[in-house]
C-alpha cells in the first residue's frame, strides 16, 4: 500500500496508526540485528517502516611510514535489502530513503529500478546531510544538488521517462514520494518562510507526503501545518518523534538537528541525576506529545527509534 492509502485509510476508519525509523546496523552485523529490534515493535502494527540511507565516509588510515591513507567508508550499507527483507518478513510495506548525495543520475535511475523490482513502491526522498568531512553539501557530478531535482527524476520515472529518451516501450514506476519538511527551519535555509517555498516546491513537483524533522514542542508542528496550509500545501503532514534517552542528547540532538527543547523539558532533564532518571522524563515527554497529537487529529506518528526499540516500545504501549 501506499503511504498516501495508509494515511488516508487511517483518516477514514478514525483510527490513527503510527510508523517506525530504523538504521541499517553497522557493517559487519546481520540481518537478525534488524530483526531484534523490530519484532518486538511490529507485535504493535506500524502502517510503514522507513530505513535511513548512509552515504560514504571519509576515515584515514595512518601507514608505519607514517603517511595518512584516506579511505571512503561507507559504515551502514544495506538499506534496500533491509527493506526487501522487512517486506518478506513481516509484510508491513517498507520505505527506504533515497538521497542525492553519492549519487550521480545514472547510479539514482538504477537504484529505482531495483527497487522497483522488489515491489518497493513508497520512497523517501532527500538530499542527505554533506560528507562528515565536508562543511557544505557537494553533488556528484551529474548529481542532484536538491531534493526536489531527484523527485523530478522519480517523477519522469513515474511517467516512463527514463534518461535515456531513445527506450521504447518503457515501464512506468508507480513510486509514492515522502520528503521531509522542517517545523524548526532547515539550517542552512536563510530563514523559515524561504525553506517552506522550497518545501512548497517539492510538493509542487509531485511530492506526495511530508515527514517532519524531529520536534520536542508540539505547538512548532502545529503552527508549520497551519502555516504550510496557508501556502497551498495540501498533502499529509507526518510528523516526527523522538525521545531523549541520554544526559548526551540533551546537547547533541540540538547541535545534530537544529531543534530545541522547550524549557520545561530542558529544565527537567538538566536536574535529572543520571540516564536513568532522563530516560523516564524523556519518554513520558514523548508520550504527552503523541497523545496530544492524537487528540488533535494527525492520523500518523512517526517514531525515531535510532534502531533502540525499548524506548519506542514502552511509548506505544501508552499511546497505541
Ligand atoms: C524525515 C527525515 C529523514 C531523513 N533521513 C535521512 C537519511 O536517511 N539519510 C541522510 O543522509 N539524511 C537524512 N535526513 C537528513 C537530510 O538529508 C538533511 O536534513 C539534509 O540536510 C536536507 O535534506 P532535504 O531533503 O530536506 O533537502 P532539500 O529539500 O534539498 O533542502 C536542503 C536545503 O536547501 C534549501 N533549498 C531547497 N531547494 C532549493 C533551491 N532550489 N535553491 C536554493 N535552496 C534550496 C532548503 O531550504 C534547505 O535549506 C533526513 C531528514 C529528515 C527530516
Amino acid at each position: 500500500m501506499k503511504i498516501t492509502e495508509h494515511y488516508q485509510k487511517s483518516v477514514e476508519n478514525k483510527q490513527a496508526t503510527f510508523s517506525i525509523e530504523i538504521l541499517p546496523p553497522v557493517k559487519g552485523q546481520n540481518i537478525q540485528h534488524i530483526f531484534n529490534t523490530l519484532d518486538p515493535l511490529v507485535e504493535k502494527k506500524p502502517a510503514f517502516i522507513d530505513v535511513t540511507y548512509h552515504r560514504e565516509e571519509y576515515v584515514y588510515k595512518k601507514h608505519p611510514n607514517g603517511l595518512l591513507e584516506r579511505k571512503s567508508v561507507r559504515k551502514r550499507p544495506g538499506t534496500v535489502a533491509i527493506c526487501a527483507a522487512i517486506q518478506n518478513h513481516y509484510k508491513i510495506d517498507a520505505v527506504p530513503h533515497i538521497i542525492c548525495g553519492g549519487f550521480d543520475k545514472e547510479d539514482t535511475e538504477n537504484a529505482l529500478i531495483e527497487l522497483n523490482f522488489l515491489g518497493i513502491d513508497n520512497l523517501l526522498v532527500l538530499r542527505g546531510d554533506p560528507i562528515k568531512t565536508e562543511t557544505t553539501f557537494i553533488p556528484e557530478p551529474n548529481g542532484h544538488r536538491y531534493a526536489s531535482e531527484l523527485l523530478e527524476q522519480i517523477v519522469n520515472l513515474n511517467q516512463g521517462k527514463y534518461l535515456d529518451d531513445e527506450l521504447q516501450n518503457s515501464c512506468k514506476t508507480d513510486f509514492c514520494i515522502g520528503v521531509a519538511g522542517y517545523p524548526e527551519k532547515h539550517f542552512e535555509a536563510p530563514n523559515f518562510n524561504i525553506d517552506l517555498q522550497y518545501l512548497k516546491k517539492k510538493v509542487d513537483l509531485g511530492a506526495d507526503y511530508i515527514v517532519t524533522q524531529m520536534f520536542f514542542d508540539n505547538q512548532k508542528f502545529y503552527e508549520f501545518v497551519d502555516k504550510c496550509r496557508k501556502i497551498g500545501i495540501e498533502v499529509p503532514i507526518i510528523p516526527g518523534l523522538k525521545p531523549i534517552t541520554t544526559q548526551s542528547q540533551i546537547t547533541a540532538l540540538p547541535k545534530t538537528f537544529h531543534v530545541d527543547l522547550p524549557d520545561d523539558l530542558a529544565n527537567e532533564l538538566i536536574k535529572a541525576k543520571d540516564n536513568k532518571e532522563i530516560r523516564e522524563i524523556g519518554l513520558e515527554w514523548t508520550i504527552q506529545q503523541s497523545l496530544d497529537l492524537l487528540k488533535n487529529g494527525v492520523p500518523i506518528l512517526h517514531y525515531y527509534t535510532m534502531s533502540k526499540s525499548d524506548s519506542i516500545q514502552k511509548i506505544l504501549e501508552k499511546v497505541f
